[in-house]
């Protein structure tokens, strides 16, 4: 095992920001990845995305 150090992925980043998504039960902004998707304020699965 050698660690090159390589440089990190930056462009990475971009891509785990995740969707843009409105809660509709309580208007709650927030973003995330993935299918199933849950406020994180109220927990309702209630949810908009954004494109
Ligand atoms: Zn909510």
């Amino acid at each position: 095992m050698c660690s090159a150090g390589g440089p990190i992925d930056v462009e990475f980043t971009e891509q785990i920001q995740g969707k843009s998504c409105v809660c509709k039960d309580c208007e709650n902004k927030f973003k995330s990845i993935g299918k199933k998707i849950r406020c994180p304020s109220c927990g309702s699965d209630h949810v908009v995305v954004l494109e």
